[in-house]
């Protein structure tokens, strides 16, 4: 029996620059809504299952169908189930760096995960790539990616899709939304196209628990028929689905975020002593041999430290993006 590879939870306080979260919570009218909605909540009753509510209204945003859409208690589960269906005791094709939690499922579900580096410093190898995805029994992988914030083109996405038939591709798109181009209207071309998203970045809902993953609809009832019964709780679905009613306070949100990332991007460029990497999410990572003077800095920051020389940063409000930027000027003066 294999060991199972945890991931670590943080629960922090002081500013959250840490999980790419969004840093502003709901609108307060929003909020009231859902309060209002949660009186009516049948709470002594199971959830719906199939959560059609929600369904039906991300297929209203996303312009897909409800057949191509399965829910999950954030995305995370569905990686999970994901792995479960299409690569138990099989091998699973992911990038490093790229998201831990791709370890912890591989490892629960006996899974052999085999990692094409990515040198972060050179354009990306798509042919070596689409050669080491012939060994596997799936390919997955973040795009943008997590910690690095590089975004794949579409254009290498589809040859690599192509190239890999009939062995299936999940694209982890939890950042999509941040990044100019996504892979949602290639879904009708590519069979072995599988898609993940969330509402707990963009959409400013991670205390909600709420993911989806989108595919042909074959694929979602293959993995429909695996998932536990009532997996997205009544008050999440009923929350969630009044957000995405109000869907038209999120492209604001998104932009301004956006604007600050690109804003911190280009004054990170006079650093000397810090390799900042080109971001299409709402966070930027950066590999630094001072990176232990700048955390010492960071006082009630907190950011994500990863146990090389990198460290994430989630894009804040525009204070906070001042404050990091001056902390990182300051950290790439200072006289060792
Ligand atoms: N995929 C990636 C690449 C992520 O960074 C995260 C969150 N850190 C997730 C999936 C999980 O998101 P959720 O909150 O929907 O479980």
């Amino acid at each position: 029996m294999k060991t199972i590879k945890t991931y670590q939870v943080t629960q922090s306080q002081g500013i959250l620059l840490n999980a790419n979260e969004c840093g502003e919570n709901l609108p307060l009218t929003v909020r009231e809504e859902i309060a209002q909605a949660a009186l009516d909540l049948a709470y002594n009753r199971y959830p719906d299952d199939e959560c059609k509510e929600l369904l039906n209204a991300y297929a209203k945003v996303m312009n897909l169908s409800t057949e191509q859409l399965i829910a999950g208690n954030g995305s995370d589960e569905l990686l999970g189930l994901l792995i479960s269906v299409l690569a138990a005791n099989k091998s699973v094709l992911t990038l490093d760096p790229d998201f831990s939690m791709y370890d912890y499922y591989a490892s629960v579900h006996q899974a052999e995960l085999l990692k094409f580096q990515h040198d972060l410093h050179r354009p990306f190898d798509l042919d070596a790539f689409i050669q080491m995805g012939k060994k596997a029994d799936l390919i997955l992988f973040s795009n943008p990616n997590n910690p690095s914030g590089i975004a794949l083109s579409a254009a290498d996405l589809c040859q690599l899709v192509e190239a890999a038939a009939p062995i299936p591709v999940i694209i982890d798109e939890a950042y999509a939304e941040f990044n100019d181009e996504s892979m949602i209207d290639k879904l009708a071309v590519y069979e072995n196209l599988i898609l993940t998203r969330t509402l707990s970045k963009a959409y400013g809902l991670a205390g909600l628990r709420v993911g989806f993953a989108i595919s042909n609809p074959a694929m979602i009832q293959r993995l429909k028929a695996a998932k536990v019964p009532y997996n997205v709780n009544s008050f999440s679905q009923r929350a969630a689905s009044i957000v995405l009613k109000h869907d038209e306070i999120f492209a604001p949100r998104t932009a301004q975020i956006i604007h600050e990332r690109e804003k911190m991007l280009a004054a990170c460029q006079s650093l000397k002593h810090f390799t900042v990497y080109p971001s299409k999410a709402n966070f930027i990572y950066f590999r630094s041999k001072r990176k232990a003077v700048f955390m010492s800095l960071l006082d009630d920051i907190k950011i994500r430290d990863y146990s090389d020389d990198g460290f994430r940063i989630t894009i804040g409000s525009p204070d906070q993006n001042e404050r990091i930027i001056s902390l990182l000027k300051q950290a790439d003066k200072e006289i060792l």
